[in-house]
């Protein structure tokens, strides 16, 4: 079984061919080594940057833009939406701030993407 997936690690977006079949697994379609780690990890353990807004309060937006630092496996990022929706962002922040640490539980960091001031 051949699998098709476009590598996202540039936006070049080679469509890399993964051979299922082959022993060890042949990918091919990448235009440099990154593809190869890129469908590696996508049919292992397939992580995404998340980037999503919390809701503020009495601050000059009513969202704040928020990224995590890390990539967050794609199982988890249902869960992760879930608990973006409880954060209230209640301080003013500047981008790259801490929004929230061991966000999930797992190490990973939600950062503001933009200052976002006091009302
Ligand atoms: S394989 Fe290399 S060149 Fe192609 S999209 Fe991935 S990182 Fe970019």
């Amino acid at each position: 079984m051949t699998k098709k997936m476009v590598c996202i690690e540039c936006p070049k977006g080679c469509v890399l061919e993964v051979d299922m079949d082959a022993k060890p697994v042949k990918i091919t379609g990448n235009k440099c080594p990154k593809g190869i780690g890129y469908a590696l990890s996508e049919m292992e353990d397939p992580r995404r940057v998340l980037t999503s807004s919390v809701l503020t309060e009495s601050l000059e937006l009513k969202l704040a833009p928020v990224k995590t630092d890390r990539p967050v496996p794609k199982k988890e990022l249902s869960r992760a939406m879930e608990e973006i929706k409880k954060i209230r962002l209640k301080r003013a922040v500047s981008a790259g701030d801490i929004v929230a640490e061991n966000f999930l539980g797992m190490g990973i960091k939600l950062v503001a993407t933009r200052e976002v001031g006091l009302v």
